[in-house]
């Protein structure tokens, strides 16, 4: 059998042609000189000040994609003073945690959700998709090597940020030709060191955080930078937290703090809808979908002050906590309208906040099984 020259280039050609267009887009892992002390006591990690040995970072070209993806040790990155994500913030991010379960494996909750939430965000800030495929792959791999460093203690874990910034040198306001995406992994302790506390909460009527046609579905620098000026007010007033009021007439409830927020009205659970100006959280979708199977009436709906501020009266606001992937559940004890301050089921944890804080927890961390399908285990 003979095979002309002819086909050898061609098969040649094609063979790599299809990695090329599939690229090889395993990263290139730069070991570190010296790896970092792990923390001793993790009863005192707090939250996102210890960062691992090591980052993902890939680099974004126009026509180019995504290219050049390195696992490299932790570090400072090089940046013009005219990069423009220190100008005009266009940049995204999203946050996920990697759990330890008892018997030693690593695991992610729904990751495919931050995933797609990230290239959400991204469209609407004008910045390039990821494949969601390599995005997977990288960070799996990065959590991976890193997996040491995923706490044992109870209830801590190790945060993953996901980021994605704008590095053109440019003054003007357009979208950028050229990006960084870069994960960072944290690990982060218990949120509750002295068990699960209700908060204080108080109705911001001043600042809004997020309007009609904005950006407050999306998880971009700009909307928290926006949300500071209030977290600061709400610490001096004494509270915790603000509930935060639609941006164009104050009377609905959109969320609170960093969290999705839930109230149980007599029979009914209630979390405002989604729309533009309220972050999609994948803890709420988590809790939407274990309230419903467990057989509880959970609406997604529009949701006034007066309306809350009706059955607090009538003492039909029995339950209310924040949803998010930090605090996973966040009970509130009390709520101050401005005009009415409701201490909400005797400033102590409800039932139903209660029993959704046990079993997402005990889902994530492997303690009981995960009917939903809702775990990705990773080592
Ligand atoms: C991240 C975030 C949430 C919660 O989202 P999860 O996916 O549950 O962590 C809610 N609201 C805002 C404004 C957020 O940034």
């Amino acid at each position: 059998m003979h095979f002309p020259f002819e086909y050898v280039i061609l098969g040649y050609i094609l063979i790599w042609g299809m990695f090329f267009l599939k690229p090889c887009m395993k990263p290139l892992f730069i070991p570190a000189a010296h790896l970092k002390e792990k923390p001793t006591d993790e009863s005192k990690l707090g939250f996102g000040r210890i960062f691992t040995d090591y980052m993902l970072v890939v680099e974004y070209e126009e026509g180019k994609g995504w290219y050049d993806p390195k696992i490299m040790p932790y570090g400072p990155i090089e940046l013009s003073p005219a990069a423009m994500v220190l100008h005009y913030a266009q940049e995204v991010f999203e946050g996920l945690k990697a759990y330890r379960t008892a018997d030693d494996h690593i695991q992610l909750f729904r990751p495919i959700e931050n995933i797609r939430r990230m290239n959400r965000s991204c469209d609407r800030l004008c910045i390039p998709q990821l494949d969601e495929d390599n995005f997977m792959e990288w960070m799996t791999e990065l959590i991976t090597i890193e997996k040491d460093w995923v706490p044992h203690a109870p209830a801590a874990s190790l945060y993953i940020r996901p980021f994605i910034f704008a590095t053109d040198p440019y003054v003007g306001v357009k979208p950028s030709h050229t990006y960084k995406f870069i994960i960072i992994l944290s690990p982060v302790g218990n949120y509750y060191p002295e068990g699960v506390k209700p908060v204080s909460i108080y109705v911001e009527h001043e600042f809004t955080r997020a309007s009609k046609g904005g950006t407050g579905y999306t998880k971009c620098g700009g909307n928290y930078a926006a949300s500071i000026k209030s977290q600061v007010k709400a610490g001096q007033l004494g509270y915790t937290q603000v509930l935060w009021l639609d941006g164009a007439e104050r009377k609905y409830i959109e969320e609170v703090g960093t969290m999705n927020v839930f109230f149980k009205i007599g029979d009914e659970i209630v979390t405002p809808e989604k729309g533009d100006s309220i972050l999609g959280g994948i803890t709420r979708m988590s809790v939407l979908e274990l309230l419903r199977h467990w057989g509880y009436t959970a609406n997604e709906r529009q949701l006034s002050v007066a309306e809350l501020e009706k059955a607090a009266k009538a003492g039909k606001l029995v339950e209310a906590f924040g949803s998010g992937t930090a605090a996973v559940i966040s009970p509130i004890g009390l709520l101050d309208f401005g005009d009415m301050k409701v201490t909400i089921n005797n400033g102590e944890i409800g039932s139903v906040t209660q029993k959704l804080y046990d079993t997402l927890t005990d889902i994530q961390w492997g303690r009981i099984s995960d009917p939903f399908g809702w775990i990705k285990r990773i080592v």
